[in-house]
Protein backbone atom coordinates (compact mmCIF):
# COMPACT_ATOMS: atom_id res chain seq x y z
CA UNK A 1 0.00 0.00 0.00
CA UNK A 2 1.29 3.25 -1.13
CA UNK A 3 1.44 6.43 1.95
CA UNK A 4 -1.59 8.78 0.85
CA UNK A 5 -0.31 12.41 0.22
CA UNK A 6 -1.46 15.09 1.28
CA UNK A 7 -1.92 18.66 0.04
CA UNK A 8 -2.31 21.89 1.36
CA UNK A 9 -3.45 24.78 -1.23
CA UNK A 10 -3.53 28.22 -0.08
CA UNK A 11 -5.57 30.86 -2.24
CA UNK A 12 -5.72 34.69 -1.96
CA UNK A 13 -7.02 37.39 -5.09
CA UNK A 14 -9.95 37.05 -7.12
CA UNK A 15 -12.80 34.69 -7.85
CA UNK A 16 -10.35 33.32 -10.68
CA UNK A 17 -7.86 32.40 -8.37
CA UNK A 18 -10.00 30.48 -6.45
CA UNK A 19 -11.72 28.82 -9.69
CA UNK A 20 -7.97 27.71 -10.15
CA UNK A 21 -7.88 26.49 -6.73
CA UNK A 22 -10.37 24.30 -6.70
CA UNK A 23 -9.76 23.28 -10.01
CA UNK A 24 -6.10 22.23 -8.79
CA UNK A 25 -7.78 20.74 -6.15
CA UNK A 26 -10.09 18.17 -7.94
CA UNK A 27 -6.99 17.07 -10.58
CA UNK A 28 -4.71 16.54 -6.91
CA UNK A 29 -7.77 14.29 -5.69
CA UNK A 30 -8.04 12.55 -8.97
CA UNK A 31 -4.15 10.89 -8.55
CA UNK A 32 -4.63 10.55 -4.57
CA UNK A 33 -3.89 13.31 -2.70
CA UNK A 34 -5.90 14.19 0.21
CA UNK A 35 -6.37 17.53 1.10
CA UNK A 36 -4.69 19.14 4.57
CA UNK A 37 -5.22 22.14 6.63
CA UNK A 38 -1.83 21.72 7.83
CA UNK A 39 1.13 22.86 5.61
CA UNK A 40 3.12 20.83 8.22
CA UNK A 41 2.15 17.81 7.55
CA UNK A 42 1.81 17.72 3.41
CA UNK A 43 3.60 16.41 1.29
CA UNK A 44 2.98 18.92 -1.06
CA UNK A 45 2.31 22.88 -0.43
CA UNK A 46 0.39 24.99 -3.03
CA UNK A 47 0.69 28.80 -3.00
CA UNK A 48 -2.03 30.28 -5.48
CA UNK A 49 -0.75 34.19 -5.94
CA UNK A 50 -2.12 37.47 -6.49
CA UNK A 51 -0.24 40.46 -7.20
CA UNK A 52 -3.16 42.93 -7.95
CA UNK A 53 -1.72 45.33 -4.58
CA UNK A 54 1.72 45.26 -2.99
CA UNK A 55 -0.17 43.81 0.52
CA UNK A 56 -1.15 40.81 -1.18
CA UNK A 57 2.65 40.42 -2.52
CA UNK A 58 3.81 40.71 0.85
CA UNK A 59 1.51 38.33 2.47
CA UNK A 60 2.96 35.87 -0.16
CA UNK A 61 6.85 36.73 0.78
CA UNK A 62 5.74 35.85 4.37
CA UNK A 63 4.35 32.39 3.19
CA UNK A 64 7.22 31.92 0.86
CA UNK A 65 9.64 32.15 3.93
CA UNK A 66 8.29 30.07 6.74
CA UNK A 67 7.85 27.57 3.20
CA UNK A 68 11.90 27.88 2.75
CA UNK A 69 12.09 27.08 6.69
CA UNK A 70 9.97 23.92 5.96
CA UNK A 71 11.80 22.62 3.20
CA UNK A 72 15.10 22.95 4.76
CA UNK A 73 13.83 20.27 7.71
CA UNK A 74 11.76 18.11 5.26
CA UNK A 75 13.84 18.28 1.48
CA UNK A 76 11.02 16.09 0.05
CA UNK A 77 8.29 18.58 0.28
CA UNK A 78 7.27 19.66 -2.72
CA UNK A 79 6.60 23.33 -3.25
CA UNK A 80 3.84 25.30 -6.08
CA UNK A 81 3.66 28.22 -7.00
CA UNK A 82 0.87 29.86 -8.86
CA UNK A 83 -1.01 32.35 -10.33
CA UNK A 84 -0.33 36.19 -10.80
CA UNK A 85 2.88 36.16 -9.35
CA UNK A 86 3.88 33.62 -12.07
CA UNK A 87 2.19 35.16 -14.44
CA UNK A 88 3.07 34.45 -18.12
CA UNK A 89 7.25 34.77 -17.75
CA UNK A 90 8.25 35.70 -14.28
CA UNK A 91 9.01 31.85 -13.24
CA UNK A 92 12.90 32.35 -14.34
CA UNK A 93 13.46 34.89 -12.25
CA UNK A 94 11.06 34.05 -9.45
CA UNK A 95 13.30 30.25 -9.76
CA UNK A 96 16.46 32.72 -9.15
CA UNK A 97 14.65 34.17 -6.19
CA UNK A 98 13.33 31.22 -4.43
CA UNK A 99 15.49 28.31 -5.58
CA UNK A 100 13.60 26.08 -2.82
CA UNK A 101 10.23 26.34 -5.11
CA UNK A 102 9.87 23.01 -7.36
CA UNK A 103 7.37 24.16 -9.98
CA UNK A 104 5.82 27.76 -11.21
CA UNK A 105 2.02 27.36 -12.86
CA UNK A 106 1.36 30.46 -14.85
CA UNK A 107 -2.38 31.46 -13.98
CA UNK A 108 -5.15 28.51 -14.67
CA UNK A 109 -2.53 26.70 -16.01
CA UNK A 110 -1.58 24.06 -13.66
CA UNK A 111 -0.50 21.44 -16.15
CA UNK A 112 3.28 22.02 -14.89
CA UNK A 113 2.32 20.70 -11.31
CA UNK A 114 0.88 17.70 -13.06
CA UNK A 115 3.76 16.80 -15.04
CA UNK A 116 6.39 17.31 -12.16
CA UNK A 117 4.33 14.98 -9.64
CA UNK A 118 4.40 12.79 -12.77
CA UNK A 119 8.25 12.81 -12.87
CA UNK A 120 8.92 13.28 -9.91
CA UNK A 121 6.26 11.65 -7.26
CA UNK A 122 5.25 8.69 -8.93
CA UNK A 123 7.59 7.42 -10.96
CA UNK A 124 8.82 5.11 -9.20
CA UNK A 125 4.76 3.91 -8.64
CA UNK A 126 4.51 3.98 -12.15
CA UNK A 127 7.78 2.00 -12.94
CA UNK A 128 6.30 -0.62 -10.59
CA UNK A 129 3.30 -0.48 -11.92
CA UNK A 130 4.03 -0.50 -15.49
CA UNK A 131 3.30 -4.11 -16.47
CA UNK A 132 0.79 -4.80 -13.85
CA UNK A 133 -1.27 -2.00 -13.27
CA UNK A 134 -1.76 0.91 -15.34
CA UNK A 135 -4.83 2.62 -13.15
CA UNK A 136 -2.41 5.50 -11.70
CA UNK A 137 -1.00 6.58 -15.41
CA UNK A 138 -4.82 6.45 -16.20
CA UNK A 139 -5.60 8.31 -13.28
CA UNK A 140 -3.11 10.66 -13.91
CA UNK A 141 -4.04 11.40 -17.74
CA UNK A 142 -8.02 12.02 -15.85
CA UNK A 143 -6.09 14.56 -13.89
CA UNK A 144 -4.96 16.57 -16.80
CA UNK A 145 -8.01 16.32 -19.38
CA UNK A 146 -10.14 17.42 -16.59
CA UNK A 147 -12.08 20.95 -17.32
CA UNK A 148 -11.25 23.54 -15.86
CA UNK A 149 -13.15 23.72 -12.31
CA UNK A 150 -14.60 20.58 -11.62
CA UNK A 151 -15.74 20.85 -8.39
CA UNK A 152 -15.17 19.07 -4.57
CA UNK A 153 -17.24 18.10 -1.84
CA UNK A 154 -20.74 19.69 -1.14
CA UNK A 155 -20.30 23.30 -2.66
CA UNK A 156 -23.26 24.87 -3.93
CA UNK A 157 -21.99 27.38 -5.96
CA UNK A 158 -19.66 27.18 -8.83
CA UNK A 159 -16.98 29.65 -10.32
CA UNK A 160 -17.03 29.27 -14.28
CA UNK A 161 -13.92 31.28 -15.83
CA UNK A 162 -15.38 32.17 -19.37
CA UNK A 163 -13.05 34.60 -20.34
CA UNK A 164 -9.52 34.49 -19.41
CA UNK A 165 -6.26 37.34 -19.61
CA UNK A 166 -7.61 40.59 -20.66
CA UNK A 167 -6.03 42.99 -23.02
CA UNK A 168 -7.41 46.23 -21.64
CA UNK A 169 -4.64 48.43 -20.46
CA UNK A 170 -5.91 50.28 -17.57
CA UNK A 171 -2.65 52.13 -16.53
CA UNK A 172 -2.69 51.26 -12.68
CA UNK A 173 -3.73 47.21 -13.26
CA UNK A 174 -0.67 44.40 -13.82
CA UNK A 175 -3.25 41.72 -14.95
CA UNK A 176 -2.50 42.08 -18.66
CA UNK A 177 0.85 41.85 -18.14
CA UNK A 178 0.39 38.48 -15.45
CA UNK A 179 -2.94 36.68 -17.20
CA UNK A 180 -2.20 36.86 -21.09
CA UNK A 181 -4.27 38.20 -23.36
CA UNK A 182 -8.33 37.74 -23.62
CA UNK A 183 -9.07 34.60 -24.69
CA UNK A 184 -13.05 33.36 -24.46
CA UNK A 185 -13.59 30.06 -23.70
CA UNK A 186 -15.42 27.97 -26.11
CA UNK A 187 -19.37 27.98 -25.50
CA UNK A 188 -19.53 23.77 -25.84
CA UNK A 189 -17.07 23.97 -23.18
CA UNK A 190 -18.69 25.81 -21.04
CA UNK A 191 -21.51 24.20 -21.13
CA UNK A 192 -20.38 20.80 -20.72
CA UNK A 193 -18.59 22.14 -17.56
CA UNK A 194 -21.84 23.72 -16.12
CA UNK A 195 -23.49 20.83 -16.93
CA UNK A 196 -20.89 18.83 -15.38
CA UNK A 197 -21.24 21.07 -12.21
CA UNK A 198 -25.30 20.58 -12.00
CA UNK A 199 -24.62 16.64 -11.93
CA UNK A 200 -22.22 17.34 -8.96
CA UNK A 201 -25.07 18.80 -7.22
CA UNK A 202 -23.92 23.10 -7.91
CA UNK A 203 -27.18 25.33 -7.87
CA UNK A 204 -25.47 28.67 -8.97
CA UNK A 205 -22.61 29.17 -11.17
CA UNK A 206 -20.65 32.54 -11.34
CA UNK A 207 -19.20 33.34 -14.94
CA UNK A 208 -15.69 34.88 -14.46
CA UNK A 209 -13.74 37.22 -16.86
CA UNK A 210 -11.52 40.39 -15.86
CA UNK A 211 -14.32 42.10 -18.88
CA UNK A 212 -16.56 39.23 -18.78
CA UNK A 213 -19.24 41.45 -20.87
CA UNK A 214 -17.14 41.11 -23.55
CA UNK A 215 -17.34 37.74 -24.01
CA UNK A 216 -17.31 36.37 -27.19
CA UNK A 217 -15.41 39.15 -28.61
CA UNK A 218 -12.43 37.21 -29.66
CA UNK A 219 -14.18 34.17 -30.39
CA UNK A 220 -14.73 33.82 -34.61
CA UNK A 221 -18.20 33.01 -34.32
CA UNK A 222 -21.24 35.62 -33.51
CA UNK A 223 -20.80 34.85 -29.54
CA UNK A 224 -21.80 36.70 -26.98
CA UNK A 225 -22.01 36.97 -22.59
CA UNK A 226 -26.26 37.07 -23.69
CA UNK A 227 -26.00 34.28 -26.20
CA UNK A 228 -23.93 32.16 -23.79
CA UNK A 229 -26.11 33.10 -20.67
CA UNK A 230 -29.36 31.85 -22.73
CA UNK A 231 -27.54 28.81 -23.03
CA UNK A 232 -26.63 28.73 -19.58
CA UNK A 233 -29.74 29.37 -18.76
CA UNK A 234 -31.77 26.17 -20.43
CA UNK A 235 -29.51 23.71 -17.88
CA UNK A 236 -31.75 21.42 -15.84
CA UNK A 237 -30.98 21.90 -12.48
CA UNK A 238 -29.19 24.94 -12.55
CA UNK A 239 -30.88 27.41 -10.38
CA UNK A 240 -29.30 30.56 -10.14
CA UNK A 241 -26.27 32.64 -13.02
CA UNK A 242 -24.26 35.57 -12.14
CA UNK A 243 -21.39 36.60 -14.00
CA UNK A 244 -18.53 39.37 -13.08
CA UNK A 245 -16.68 41.94 -13.40
CA UNK A 246 -18.33 43.90 -16.36
CA UNK A 247 -16.79 46.84 -17.73
CA UNK A 248 -19.06 50.12 -18.32
CA UNK A 249 -17.82 50.57 -22.21
CA UNK A 250 -18.83 46.56 -23.24
CA UNK A 251 -22.17 46.39 -21.48
CA UNK A 252 -25.33 46.02 -24.01
CA UNK A 253 -29.10 46.69 -23.49
CA UNK A 254 -29.40 43.44 -25.09
CA UNK A 255 -26.88 41.50 -22.02
CA UNK A 256 -29.39 43.66 -19.88
CA UNK A 257 -32.39 42.79 -20.72
CA UNK A 258 -31.32 38.85 -21.00
CA UNK A 259 -31.10 39.75 -17.06
CA UNK A 260 -34.20 41.21 -16.81
CA UNK A 261 -35.92 38.18 -18.64
CA UNK A 262 -34.10 35.12 -17.68
CA UNK A 263 -35.05 33.92 -14.34
CA UNK A 264 -32.18 32.07 -13.50
CA UNK A 265 -30.11 35.28 -13.95
CA UNK A 266 -29.68 37.31 -10.67
CA UNK A 267 -30.35 40.96 -10.98
CA UNK A 268 -26.97 42.08 -9.88
CA UNK A 269 -24.07 43.61 -12.11
CA UNK A 270 -20.31 44.16 -10.77
CA UNK A 271 -18.97 47.49 -12.29
CA UNK A 272 -16.16 49.04 -11.77
CA UNK A 273 -15.91 52.87 -11.90
CA UNK A 274 -13.02 52.99 -10.50
CA UNK A 275 -12.90 56.47 -9.58
CA UNK A 276 -15.19 59.71 -10.13
CA UNK A 277 -13.53 62.47 -11.60
CA UNK A 278 -12.81 62.42 -15.93
CA UNK A 279 -9.30 63.53 -15.56
CA UNK A 280 -8.39 60.72 -12.72
CA UNK A 281 -10.46 58.43 -15.18
CA UNK A 282 -8.34 59.67 -17.84
CA UNK A 283 -4.98 59.30 -16.48
CA UNK A 284 -6.34 55.35 -15.50
CA UNK A 285 -7.57 55.01 -19.21
CA UNK A 286 -10.82 53.46 -18.21
CA UNK A 287 -12.48 54.63 -21.50
CA UNK A 288 -15.14 56.62 -19.98
CA UNK A 289 -16.34 59.67 -18.56
CA UNK A 290 -17.92 59.66 -15.35
CA UNK A 291 -20.99 61.20 -17.53
CA UNK A 292 -21.25 57.80 -19.56
CA UNK A 293 -20.91 55.73 -16.18
CA UNK A 294 -23.69 57.55 -14.54
CA UNK A 295 -26.11 57.04 -18.24
CA UNK A 296 -25.39 53.30 -17.77
CA UNK A 297 -26.37 53.29 -14.04
CA UNK A 298 -29.62 54.86 -14.90
CA UNK A 299 -30.28 52.41 -17.99
CA UNK A 300 -29.24 49.45 -15.56
CA UNK A 301 -31.78 50.68 -13.23
CA UNK A 302 -34.39 51.53 -15.80
CA UNK A 303 -34.18 47.99 -17.32
CA UNK A 304 -33.56 45.98 -14.31
CA UNK A 305 -35.37 47.76 -11.78
CA UNK A 306 -33.68 47.21 -8.15
CA UNK A 307 -30.67 45.72 -9.37
CA UNK A 308 -27.99 45.41 -6.92
CA UNK A 309 -24.87 47.35 -8.02
CA UNK A 310 -21.19 46.38 -6.59
CA UNK A 311 -18.51 48.68 -7.94
CA UNK A 312 -14.66 48.68 -7.53
CA UNK A 313 -13.07 51.93 -6.43
CA UNK A 314 -9.15 52.99 -6.69
CA UNK A 315 -8.26 56.26 -4.16
CA UNK A 316 -4.95 57.84 -4.06
CA UNK A 317 -3.85 57.35 -8.01
CA UNK A 318 -1.05 59.36 -8.71
CA UNK A 319 -1.97 62.70 -9.21
CA UNK A 320 -5.42 62.39 -7.50
CA UNK A 321 -5.68 65.68 -5.89
CA UNK A 322 -8.34 66.61 -3.27
CA UNK A 323 -10.65 67.97 -4.99
CA UNK A 324 -10.79 65.00 -7.67
CA UNK A 325 -10.88 63.04 -4.65
CA UNK A 326 -14.41 64.58 -3.61
CA UNK A 327 -15.94 63.99 -6.82
CA UNK A 328 -15.23 60.13 -6.19
CA UNK A 329 -17.17 61.03 -2.99
CA UNK A 330 -19.71 62.46 -4.41
CA UNK A 331 -20.35 60.13 -7.01
CA UNK A 332 -20.55 57.65 -4.07
CA UNK A 333 -23.26 59.56 -2.51
CA UNK A 334 -24.96 59.82 -5.61
CA UNK A 335 -25.46 56.49 -7.35
CA UNK A 336 -25.73 54.89 -3.52
CA UNK A 337 -23.64 51.44 -4.64
CA UNK A 338 -24.48 48.29 -2.92
CA UNK A 339 -21.02 47.25 -2.36
CA UNK A 340 -17.85 49.08 -3.17
CA UNK A 341 -14.45 47.29 -3.15
CA UNK A 342 -12.21 50.21 -2.35
CA UNK A 343 -8.45 49.92 -3.01
CA UNK A 344 -5.99 52.17 -2.42
CA UNK A 345 -3.57 52.95 -5.10
CA UNK A 346 -0.61 50.81 -5.43
CA UNK A 347 2.06 50.46 -7.87
CA UNK A 348 3.05 47.54 -9.71
CA UNK A 349 5.47 46.33 -11.92
CA UNK A 350 5.60 47.51 -15.83
CA UNK A 351 2.32 49.33 -15.36
CA UNK A 352 1.80 52.41 -17.72
CA UNK A 353 1.11 54.19 -14.41
CA UNK A 354 4.29 53.04 -12.34
CA UNK A 355 6.45 53.78 -15.59
CA UNK A 356 5.20 57.64 -16.23
CA UNK A 357 3.40 58.61 -13.02
CA UNK A 358 4.14 59.32 -10.14
CA UNK A 359 3.04 57.76 -6.72
CA UNK A 360 2.37 61.09 -5.15
CA UNK A 361 -0.47 60.73 -2.54
CA UNK A 362 1.00 59.26 0.62
CA UNK A 363 -0.36 56.37 2.53
CA UNK A 364 -1.71 58.28 5.22
CA UNK A 365 -3.16 60.01 2.92
CA UNK A 366 -4.89 56.89 1.01
CA UNK A 367 -6.15 55.68 3.64
CA UNK A 368 -8.18 59.01 5.01
CA UNK A 369 -9.30 58.71 1.56
CA UNK A 370 -10.32 55.08 2.13
CA UNK A 371 -12.00 55.70 5.23
CA UNK A 372 -14.19 58.30 4.24
CA UNK A 373 -15.68 56.83 1.05
CA UNK A 374 -16.55 53.14 3.84
CA UNK A 375 -17.65 55.67 6.14
CA UNK A 376 -20.56 57.31 3.63
CA UNK A 377 -20.91 53.64 2.52
CA UNK A 378 -21.14 52.62 5.58
CA UNK A 379 -24.48 54.44 6.14
CA UNK A 380 -25.57 53.67 2.64
CA UNK A 381 -26.08 50.18 3.47
CA UNK A 382 -27.44 50.42 6.54
CA UNK A 383 -30.35 52.69 5.38
CA UNK A 384 -30.64 50.41 2.24
CA UNK A 385 -30.81 46.51 4.09
CA UNK A 386 -33.16 48.67 6.66
CA UNK A 387 -35.30 48.41 4.40
CA UNK A 388 -35.62 45.06 4.13
CA UNK A 389 -36.15 44.70 7.87
CA UNK A 390 -39.73 42.39 7.97
CA UNK A 391 -39.61 41.12 4.43
CA UNK A 392 -39.22 37.53 3.47
CA UNK A 393 -36.67 36.85 1.10
CA UNK A 394 -35.54 33.60 -0.97
CA UNK A 395 -32.06 32.90 0.16
CA UNK A 396 -30.07 29.67 -1.34
CA UNK A 397 -28.17 28.02 1.55
CA UNK A 398 -24.77 27.97 0.57
CA UNK A 399 -22.69 27.09 4.47
CA UNK A 400 -22.88 27.48 7.33
CA UNK A 401 -20.85 29.53 9.94
CA UNK A 402 -20.10 28.71 13.30
CA UNK A 403 -23.17 26.97 13.74
CA UNK A 404 -25.65 29.30 11.52
CA UNK A 405 -26.50 28.38 7.82
CA UNK A 406 -25.74 31.49 5.66
CA UNK A 407 -26.86 32.32 2.49
CA UNK A 408 -27.49 34.71 -0.75
CA UNK A 409 -30.78 36.62 -2.02
CA UNK A 410 -31.16 36.66 -6.06
CA UNK A 411 -29.83 40.01 -5.11
CA UNK A 412 -26.47 39.46 -3.37
CA UNK A 413 -27.56 39.96 0.13
CA UNK A 414 -25.77 37.62 2.53
CA UNK A 415 -28.38 36.23 5.31
CA UNK A 416 -27.91 34.17 8.48
CA UNK A 417 -30.53 32.22 9.83
CA UNK A 418 -30.60 29.37 12.60
CA UNK A 419 -32.30 25.73 11.34
CA UNK A 420 -31.54 22.45 12.84
CA UNK A 421 -32.23 20.66 9.52
CA UNK A 422 -29.49 20.23 6.90
CA UNK A 423 -30.74 22.85 3.78
CA UNK A 424 -27.21 23.16 2.38
CA UNK A 425 -28.25 24.03 -1.37
CA UNK A 426 -31.52 24.57 -0.34
CA UNK A 427 -33.97 27.81 -1.04
CA UNK A 428 -35.27 28.73 1.50
CA UNK A 429 -37.93 31.71 2.56
CA UNK A 430 -36.24 34.10 5.86
CA UNK A 431 -38.20 36.73 7.40
CA UNK A 432 -35.95 39.20 8.15
CA UNK A 433 -35.91 40.26 11.62
CA UNK A 434 -32.17 42.15 12.32
CA UNK A 435 -29.99 43.76 9.95
CA UNK A 436 -26.63 45.19 9.75
CA UNK A 437 -24.94 47.37 6.78
CA UNK A 438 -22.93 44.02 5.28
CA UNK A 439 -25.25 41.28 6.54
CA UNK A 440 -28.90 40.41 7.62
CA UNK A 441 -30.36 37.70 9.78
CA UNK A 442 -34.00 36.57 9.91
CA UNK A 443 -35.98 33.00 10.85
CA UNK A 444 -36.44 30.71 8.45
CA UNK A 445 -40.08 30.25 6.91
CA UNK A 446 -41.74 26.51 6.40
N1 LIG B 1 -10.98 43.67 -14.58
C1 LIG B 1 -11.62 44.40 -13.58
C2 LIG B 1 -10.87 44.47 -12.27
C3 LIG B 1 -9.73 43.57 -11.99
S1 LIG B 1 -8.70 43.86 -10.60
C4 LIG B 1 -11.93 45.82 -14.11
O1 LIG B 1 -12.13 45.99 -15.27
O2 LIG B 1 -12.01 46.77 -13.39
C5 LIG B 1 -9.79 44.11 -9.27
C6 LIG B 1 -9.72 45.48 -8.68
O3 LIG B 1 -8.48 45.70 -8.06
C7 LIG B 1 -9.82 46.58 -9.70
O4 LIG B 1 -11.13 46.82 -10.08
C8 LIG B 1 -9.20 47.75 -8.99
O5 LIG B 1 -10.17 48.48 -8.28
C9 LIG B 1 -8.21 47.08 -8.04
N2 LIG B 1 -6.85 47.32 -8.51
C10 LIG B 1 -6.26 46.87 -9.64
N3 LIG B 1 -5.00 47.34 -9.74
C11 LIG B 1 -4.78 48.10 -8.64
C12 LIG B 1 -3.67 48.86 -8.17
N4 LIG B 1 -2.54 48.96 -8.86
N5 LIG B 1 -3.81 49.50 -7.00
C13 LIG B 1 -4.95 49.44 -6.29
N6 LIG B 1 -6.02 48.74 -6.70
C14 LIG B 1 -5.95 48.09 -7.86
Amino acid sequence: MLKTKKYHLWTIGCQMNEADSRHLASQLETIGFKSTPEPDNADLVVLNTCVVRQQAENKIYGRLGSLKTAKEKNPDLTIGLMGCMVGMKEAPTLKHRFPYVDVFMPPSDSTPLINYLERHHFLQELRNQEKSDRRLRDKIQDAKNLLPMNQRGNAVTAFVPIVLGCSHACTFCIIPYRRGVERSRRPNEILTEINTLVSQGIKEVMLLGQIVDRYGADLDQNESLSGLIRKIHEIDGLERIRFLTSHPNWMTDDLLYTVEELDKVCPHIEIPVQAGNNNVLANMRRGYTCEDYCKLIDRIRTIIPGATINTDIIVGFPNESHDQFNDTYQLVKDIEFDKIHISKYSTRPKTIATRKMIDDVTDDEKTERRNIIDEAQYEILERKNKSLLGQTLEVLVENKKKDRWFGRTMHNKLVFFDDPRNLLGKTIHVKIGKTSPYSLIGDPMN
